[in-house]
Formats: C-alpha cells, structure tokens, sequence
C-alpha cells in the first residue's frame, strides 16, 4: 500500500514528489509516455526563475527528477492504463508493468497541444515549428513567422509574437476568426499581423530548420509555397484526462475540475498542472500547482491519521 502515487513527471508531478517526499510520504511517480511531460521537448527555457543564463527542458527535468529523488521519491518509467478511484481509499492503479494501492493520488497528467498531423511537423519540432510563444518567441527577433489557427491562442500569441518578429501572418481553415472580440480588434490593428483565410497548411518544409509551408486555399483549391522562418501552431490544446472519464468530474473542455485546494471531485484525488489548468500552462505555473496539491495531500493524510 503506497502513501501516495503521482500520476505524470512534468514539472507538477516532480513537484508534487518533491513536496510528498520531503513529509515523509515516499511518493511513487508514474513517469508517462514521456518523462518530464511538454518541457522535455523544450530546446530552451528561459523564464523559469533561477536560471539567469537560461536552461533546457531535459535539464530543467533532470533536476527536478534528482531533487525529487534526493528526498525519498521513486520514479517508475511506465504508464497508467486503468485507475479505479471510485470505490477507494485505497485507491487503484493499473500500469502496463504493475499495479497500485494508494491512500492518495495526485494527477498530473498534463495536456497535449493538438498538432497539424502534417509531413514535417514533428520532425520540425524544436527547429522553427512551436507550440509554445512564450517560450520560443525571443528566438524569432526580426523573422518572418506563420502561425496557425484562429482561436484566443493564434490571436493572443500571435500579438504576443509581434514583439519579436518582422511580421506574423495568421493562417486561419475558415475566414472569420473564432477568437473573442477584443483580441480579433486587436490582432487586426496590430500593424505586424496578417491572415490568410481558408488555408490549410498541408507541408512544413525544411531540413535542418524550417524555410516554408506548403499552404492550399480550401475555396479555391489553390496551392502555395510561403517562405517563413517559424510556425506557432495553435489548434487547441487537449488534456491528458481520458483515463479519468466517469471517475473524475471533468469541466466543458475536458480540464479536470479542481477546488482551491487542488482536490478533484473524488477527495483524497488531487490534481495540478495542465490537466486541471486551461489558463497558465507555463512551468512556473504548474510547479506552483505541484507544490499546492502536494501540501493538500499531505494534509488530507494527516487529517484521516
Ligand atoms: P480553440 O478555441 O479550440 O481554437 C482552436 C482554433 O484552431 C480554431 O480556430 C479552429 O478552427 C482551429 N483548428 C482546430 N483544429 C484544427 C486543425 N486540425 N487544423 C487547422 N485548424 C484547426 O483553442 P484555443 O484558441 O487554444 O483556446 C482554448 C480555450 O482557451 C478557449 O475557450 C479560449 O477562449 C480560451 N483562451 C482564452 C484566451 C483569452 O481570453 N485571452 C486566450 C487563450 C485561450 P475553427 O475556428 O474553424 O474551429
């Protein structure tokens, strides 16, 4: 029977270990698919506090994995397949190399950001195609950029973009944008923002780097190559929350419903990070909520004592 098991090993799910280990709680984390979630894939990160001189996402993750471990965490590189959180405590957990009784759990199951599914994408990744503005913008000072979508995401992040970038041209499947007013008059104003309507963006092209996208107009069925140095796709965000369908509480957009002290509808489930966070979705934000569910955690467990 374990104290409690962290379902993720993004930068909520080390936290949320750091914070267990150090009550004395040996906390077990399920690593995913992918150890260290989104910002393992981030080639820089430079607006997580304490790294003056920058860092990278696996290293970024390497430390936190080591802090975490230091005090007691134990990092299991598998991934959930079955939770069955009704009928606990002892809650269960199925993997696909073993199974779990836990008096608590913390989700951290991040999200996905929706990809094109289009040739050169994922191998581009890193390289000139991002899901990530924040993160990446400041290397696109004086480029010419493409950003794909037209929701609140492609409006504010292409702004956002602008501050870097020559000229950000907003490739949109239909000819309105599905972006809220304020953003719509304020993405059309900005001087720098452009839109090509009813495209699809069919190829990324590049070797090493991105050097254009192969675009068609759905209208009209005609094809384009366009020159850019960078594409910000924003074509929604999915969170990672299928496995807790029927057991959690999920809101409209699937996010996992949280109160302020990071517990899902089940007590004893906390959750942090993205998959409860359709909002932030930054590193710093999501250590933040780690550390909160960690402490409810502690706390819960305290309380049952
Ligand atoms: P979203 O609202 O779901 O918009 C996604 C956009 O991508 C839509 O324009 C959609 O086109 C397009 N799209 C979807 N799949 C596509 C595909 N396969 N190929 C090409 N285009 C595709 O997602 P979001 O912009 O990330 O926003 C998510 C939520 O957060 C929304 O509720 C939003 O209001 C909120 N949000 C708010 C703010 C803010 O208020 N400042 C900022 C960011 C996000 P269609 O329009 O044709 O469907």
């Amino acid at each position: 029977m374990e104290k409690v098991v962290i379902i993720g090993s993004g930068p909520a799910g080390l936290t949320a270990a750091l914070y267990t280990a150090r009550a004395d709680l040996q906390p077990v984390v399920i690593s995913g698919n992918q150890l260290g979630g989104q910002v393992s894939i981030t080639s820089e990160v430079e607006n997580y506090p304490g790294f003056p001189q920058g860092t990278t996402g696996p290293e970024l993750v390497e430390l936190m994995q080591k802090q975490a471990e230091k005090f007691g965490a134990r990092l299991i590189v598998d991934e959930v397949t079955q939770v069955d959180f009704r009928s606990g405590p002892p809650f269960r957990i199925t993997a696909y190399a073993g199974n779990y009784e836990t008096q608590a759990v913390i989700v951290a199951t991040g999200a996905s950001p929706r990809r094109l599914g289009v040739p050169g994408e994922d191998r581009l990744i890193g390289r000139g195609v991002s899901f990530c503005a924040t993160c990446d913008g400041f290397f696109f000072r004086g480029k010419e950029l493409v950003v794909v979508g037209g929701g609140d995401s492609a409006a504010e992040e292409g702004l956002f973009l602008t501050r870097f970038a020559n000229s950000v041209r907003v490739l949109h499947r239909r000819d309105e944008l599905r972006a809220g007013e304020t953003l719509k008059k304020r993405a059309f104003a900005n001087q720098k923002m452009s839109f090509l309507w009813d495209t699809a963006v069919e190829e990324i092209v590049g070797e090493d780097r991105v050097q254009s996208v192969r675009i068609r107009n759905l209208k009209t069925g005609a094809q384009e190559e366009l020159p850019t140095d960078g594409v910000f796709i924003y074509i929604g965000h999915d969170p990672n929350t299928d496995l807790f369908r029927g057991q959690l509480d999920l809101d409209s957009l699937g996010y996992l419903r949280t109160d302020a002290r990071m517990t899902t509808s089940v007590p004893g489930v906390f959750a942090a990070g993205e998959v409860q966070d359709p909002v932030y979705r930054q590193v710093a934000s999501s250590v933040g909520q780690g550390c909160q569910a960690g402490m409810m955690a502690e706390r819960w467990l305290a309380e049952r004592e």
